[in-house]
């Protein structure tokens, strides 16, 4: 009795084979049609599960990251951002500066392309298998709170420190209460030489004191965040203003 394709994609289906299944029959006919080796086939059948996988799993960190929006780094004009060059960004591509925990902080002025660029490197880490989130810094410390309310902050900094980094958008925006400035604090030391931080902000180190109230805590957090960081300072007009004339 000579089984049918239905049924063996039926087992493929049974053991969680899912991609196999469903395109057994064209890769049958194509393996056929190109009289391809036993062993190609069979190789072929294994890496059309794989790609299956990785591209699920790419979509669930990528829905994980909570990127407000997407932005590709392909889309970034550096004839408008003079101030960091394709070369230094895709410096950065390897993603030796995650394995050496190392920061990168983008200081500069609204529409400079601070977030553009920390989504974009984002992006290309979840690409690279490495694990990503993303929060404004006002979310950030919202849920700190919430957390240390419930106390809870340690279980809230340790869930934040699986991820290999975090981004932290337009800190320096609002200035944060005494509380929320020590439970910054206690997140940024915890993932000190431990996890990566990518900081967007407006202010320079120098003025970082005026939203952290405290100087005492400014002082340690900056410490903590420019040892080991790579610095970009952006200049130039906003790309708004710059979209918004050539229209
Ligand atoms: P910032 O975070 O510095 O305030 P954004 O990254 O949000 O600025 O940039 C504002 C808008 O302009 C976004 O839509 C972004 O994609 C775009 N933008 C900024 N700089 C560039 C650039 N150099 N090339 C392409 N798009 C840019
Ligand atoms: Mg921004």
């Amino acid at each position: 009795m000579s089984t049918s394709i239905e049924q063996v994609s039926q087992k493929y289906r049974g053991l969680r084979f899912n991609r196999i299944a469903e395109q057994l029959p064209a890769l049958l006919s194509q393996a056929e049609a190109n009289e391809i080796s036993y062993l190609d086939f069979a190789e072929q059948l294994v890496d059309h599960e794989q790609q299956q996988r990785n591209d699920k799993r790419l979509q669930l960190n990528l829905r994980k990251a909570g990127f407000p929006m997407i932005k590709h780094l392909e889309e970034f004009d550096y004839r408008h951002q003079t101030s960091i060059t394709k070369r230094q960004l895709n410096q950065l591509l390897d993603f030796s500066f995650l394995d050496d925990r190392a920061n990168l902080v983008f200081i500069g002025p609204p529409g400079v392309g601070k977030t553009h660029l920390a989504i974009g490197i984002g992006h290309k880490a979840i690409e690279a298998g490495y694990k990503v989130l993303f929060s404004t810094a006002l979310a950030l410390v919202e849920m700190l709170e919430l957390a240390q309310l419930k106390g809870e902050l340690k279980k809230k900094i340790t869930s934040l420190s699986k991820f290999d980094l975090l981004i932290i958008d337009e800190l320096g925006y609002l200035p944060m209460n005494r509380q929320a400035n020590y439970n910054l604090f206690q997140l940024i030391n915890s993932l000190y030489e431990y996890r990566s931080v990518i900081i967007t902000t407006n202010k320079n180190f120098t003025d970082w004191g005026e939203f952290f109230i405290d100087d005492n805590v400014a002082v340690p957090i900056v410490d903590r965040l420019i040892h080991h960081s790579h610095i970009f300072m952006l200049g130039g007009e906003s790309y708004r203003l710059k979209a918004k004339r050539v229209k």
